[in-house]
């Protein structure tokens, strides 16, 4: 956990300090070794959120795209079951990174539990993932015209990550950091996949700008896709000209 409470008040973890848990109310303690990011950890060895996953850099750097206080948000269902989300909009949207493996049961669960919600999915977890995920769509011819985004309806079973995140409600977003596309359309880094799945087995995939998912979030302006090939640079301002 990034945050627990030292006094009252959420904190992030420093150099022998106790704290308590957000979610359950027991003792943590700040854990600030080399290794791994400075972090709270409960005293006892039990975790109180079944669904917490380690934290990587990964996650914290997507946390820490969004204010503090919408990070590693106390979600409470009226039958009274914990759990703390990673990120939580002042609106109720809720944000789950995911690094580790999830069986549909338990994603389905957490839909249910969160309602309103999107996955960011790390797509570098397993390396071959990558590399079948370009192959799917690279033959497939794109659908969109010049005025929408360009994307691909793919079957759902196309490649192995789309095809396990199939069978959900909510979005998905693959996140396969740096990682090239040989596409010249597409930039080479702040990239995200948008996996839009159909009923009829079949899957939307739509890549767009990863900034304009994070204003989604904060602001609610609309996720950007690409329309058509970039546009040259201008001399005068050395941005796009649209
Ligand atoms: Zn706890």
């Amino acid at each position: 956990m990034k945050f627990a409470l030292v006094d009252g008040i959420r904190q992030e973890a420093t150099p022998g300090v106790r704290g308590t848990c957000p979610g359950c109310g027991s003792p943590t303690l700040a854990k600030c070794g080399l290794k791994r990011l400075h972090h709270w950890a409960h005293v006892s060895t039990a975790v109180c959120d079944r669904w917490w996953e380690p934290e990587t850099e990964w996650h914290r750097a997507w946390k820490n795209l969004f204010p503090t206080e919408w990070q590693e948000i106390r979600h409470v269902a009226i039958d009274g079951e914990v759990h703390i989300a990673d990120v939580k909009s002042t609106n109720g949207k809720v944000l789950e990174f995911q690094h580790s493996a999830i069986t549909p049961q338990e994603r389905a669960s957490r839909e249910a539990f969160y309602g309103s919600m999107l996955w960011i999915v790390n797509g570098n977890r397993l390396k071959r993932d990558l590399s079948s995920f370009r192959e799917a769509f690279l033959n497939a011819p794109s659908v969109g015209s010049e005025t929408e985004a360009r994307a691909w309806l793919l079957s759902d079973r196309a490649a192995a990550i789309i095809e396990r995140w199939r069978g959900g409600r909510c979005a998905v977003f693959l996140d396969f950091g740096d990682a090239e596309f040989p596409l010249d359309w597409i930039p080479s880094t702040r990239v995200l996949w948008w996996l839009s799945y159909t009923l009829r087995g079949r899957v939307t995939v739509t890549p767009v700008h990863h900034q304009s998912l994070v204003d989604h979030v904060l602001s609610g302006t609309s996720i950007r896709g690409f329309g058509r090939p970039m546009p040259p640079m201008s001399r005068r301002s050395g941005r796009p000209r649209f």
